[in-house]
This record gives structure tokens, sequence and C-alpha cells, in this order.
């Protein structure tokens, strides 16, 4: 069930601006809605209201929270099977699979762009191998044993 907004809304755009699938509609200063069809129920609307105006499939408000205190994946190279699940799941395409292991024939997966994450763990949930974790930003190294390659 597609999250919805409520007449708390105050029309900000922030939702429709920061939606990856643009299922956010409405003008400016007037109350926006969510489309179900497109709605994927990543979140990101949700932590960047200012008036807890989204509210999620049990009718619960989200607290908006500033994007630097957003979440985003760690890989662990350990684990990682190169499988590129992630990547496909990643609705922003902030994934992108680099050949980060001297002698390794694969490519794993990097967090190319950390401004366009969204923290929304799709790739830490969809992970056969549970390699992905999600971690605070800004952390030195986000994949695990790249320097021990
Ligand atoms: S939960 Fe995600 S996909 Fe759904 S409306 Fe909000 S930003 Fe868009
Ligand atoms: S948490 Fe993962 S799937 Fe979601 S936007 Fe960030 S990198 Fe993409």
């Amino acid at each position: 069930m597609a999250y919805t907004i409520s007449n708390e809304c105050i029309g900000c755009m922030a939702c429709a601006k920061i939606c990856p699938t643009n299922a956010v509609t409405g003008e400016k200063k007037q109350i926006h809605a969510i489309d179900p069809a497109a709605c994927i129920e990543c979140g990101a609307c949700g932590r960047v209201c200012p008036s807890r105006a989204v509210l999620d499939h049990f009718g619960l408000a989200f607290e908006r929270i500033p994007k630097k205190e957003w979440d985003c994946p760690q890989f662990d190279l350990k684990t990682c099977m190169s499988c590129t699940i992630c990547l496909d799941t990643c609705p922003v395409s902030a994934i992108s699979q680099a050949l980060l292991l001297k002698g390794n024939p694969h490519l794993f997966p990097v967090l190319a762009d950390e401004a366009l994450c969204i923290g929304c763990g799709f790739c830490a949930g969809d992970c056969p191998a549970d390699a992905v974790t999600m971690v605070p930003r800004n952390r030195e190294s986000r994949t695990e044993e790249t320097e021990k390659a």
C-alpha cells in the first residue's frame, strides 16, 4: 500500500522534488497527493516533509530527518557475490560497479554518488548475501576490505 499525504501538507514541494518516481503531484502552497501506482514506498518524501504530512501504510506520520543524518549503504566485499541486485534495485542509480580487488575478476559495488542516495535501504533489503549494511553518512570508507586488495 502506498504512502499518503494528509491535510497537514503546506505545499512546499519538498516531497515532489525528492520523489524518485515522480509519484507526488500538486501545486505550490496546495495539498499534494501521491499516486499509489507510482509510489515505491522509499520514504524519501516523509524524511523531507517539514510538517509531518506524509503517512505510511499504517497511517503513521514520518518525522523529518536532515539529509546529512540519512543512512547510506556499506558493502562487505567478503560476502558480496557481485550479483548486481543492489545496482538494479536502487531507484536513483546511486550504486555502480568498480573493479576494486586486485587479482579478482569480479566487479564489486560502490556507492558512486552519496548525494544521490535517498537512504531507502532497498539495496540492503534485497541483497541475497546480506553484504549491505545501512550506516551513517560521511564514513571514510564505505566499502570494507578494499584496502586489503
Ligand atoms: S514513498 Fe518514495 S516513491 Fe512513494 S511517494 Fe514518497 S518519495 Fe515517492
Ligand atoms: S539506500 Fe541503497 S537503494 Fe536506496 S538510494 Fe541509497 S544506494 Fe540506492
